[in-house]
């Protein structure tokens, strides 16, 4: 009866429950054996009968109820932020792992990045679904595409190598009049002489010096790689002619593996008028296309990283040309920290002077 009243009190610390019997009262008896807990305290190996003649003198025993141990639920943030962490761990990969190179030292931004730019990647991408650049159709990326795996990678690698210095139209006659002639393979211009390879490239920019890396290329990839061509970023780069911005392009098309941002002198240029870029440690302009590439790495997210050339390289054939950019009708020259400044170069201006002195 007494424990009944006790049971509902809480008790902060270990608690003695006191029964008594008195004779003559019908009493019962409550233990923590037949509450179904484990009793504190052994029972009695021989309890003394309970007897009607027993006197009247109150028999006390003690019980030791232990207390509870609290089942409170607590939830530290060093416990949300393990769990997640876990959870993490257990996840499946995202689908960008696959496609973007986890051992590439360039896979952390480790920059933010700067105001607006969301807004200016959105603008220049309507700008550029608005009027076509010779990027679309005759780019890089664009060459053998109807060809077999192993014949494409080799007609970009050699795009890729005919295209420094030249346009893209001129890339791509060179690369139609090798296909062509079935000379759009390791094997075949291997075989080919180089005169005739010189001939068909004319006139990209440097048509000799690329024909002869052509065929030193050919050479390697049948020694090297069975006519394929290399499938790393630091192999690619031992070939003949193949610099940063090459290689990188043929790592993201031929392979499908991104290990860095192609940068072309068009994402070079239009990234430092936006002001995206700057070297090392200063806010001074990217004076190469590699310090823009390690600069524009630190920040731009790498679903970016694919898409950023040929948007920007389009945008820079049409609208942020070279010498004469086109702020007037360029829809961000409202935050382009360069807009309206950019003066053509002096080297382009003597012509005008001398046509306005004959005029
Ligand atoms: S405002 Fe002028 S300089 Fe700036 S991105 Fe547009 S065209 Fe280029």
């Amino acid at each position: 009866m007494f424990f009944a009243l006790f049971r509902n009190t809480p008790v902060a610390s270990p608690r003695f429950i006191v029964s008594f019997s008195f004779n003559k009262i019908p009493t019962t008896r409550f233990s923590a054996s037949k509450l179904g807990m484990p009793p504190s305290l052994p029972e009695p190996e021989n309890p003394a009968p309970e007897s009607s003649n027993a006197t009247s003198v109150p028999k006390v025993r003690v019980y030791v109820r232990k207390k509870r141990p609290k089942k409170t639920l607590e939830i530290t943030p060093t416990a949300v932020e393990a769990e997640t962490r876990d959870q993490k761990l257990c996840s499946p990969p995202e689908i960008e792992d696959f496609a973007f190179g986890k051992d590439s030292s360039y896979s952390r931004l480790t920059q933010p990045p700067p105001a607006n730019w969301e807004k200016v990647l959105q603008e220049i991408r309507k700008m550029r679904s608005s009027e076509g650049a010779p990027v679309d159709s005759m780019g890089c990326e664009k060459a053998g595409s109807s060809l077999p795996p192993k014949e494409r990678r080799f007609a970009v690698l050699a795009s890729s190598l005919l295209s420094s210095q030249t346009k893209d139209h001129v890339t791509h006659g060179a690369i139609q009049r090798l296909l062509q002639n079935d000379l759009l393979t390791a094997e075949a211009i291997d075989r080919s002489d180089e005169v005739t390879i010189k001939n068909l490239i004319y006139p990209v920019g440097f048509y000799t010096r690329k024909a002869g890396n052509l065929k030193k290329i050919a050479k390697i990839c049948l020694l090297k790689y069975d006519g394929d061509i290399p499938s790393t970023l630091e192999e690619l780069l031992l070939l003949p002619g193949i610099g940063p911005k090459m290689a990188h392009l043929v790592m993201n098309v031929g392979w499908n593996n991104v290990q860095g941002i192609c940068v072309d002198t068009h994402v070079h240029r239009i990234c430092n008028r936006l002001g995206w870029v700057s070297r090392t440690g200063t806010k001074q302009r990217t004076s190469t296309p590699e310090e823009t590439r390690e600069s524009l790495q630190l920040w731009l997210p790498k679903e970016e990283w694919v898409p950023i050339n040929p948007l920007l390289v389009g945008f820079g054939q049409t609208v942020c040309t070279p010498l004469r950019p086109r702020c007037g009708v360029c829809t961000v020259n409202g935050i382009c920290p360069s807009a309206f400044k950019e003066t053509p170069s002096p080297s382009s201006t003597p012509k005008k002077s001398r046509i306005n002195k004959r005029l």
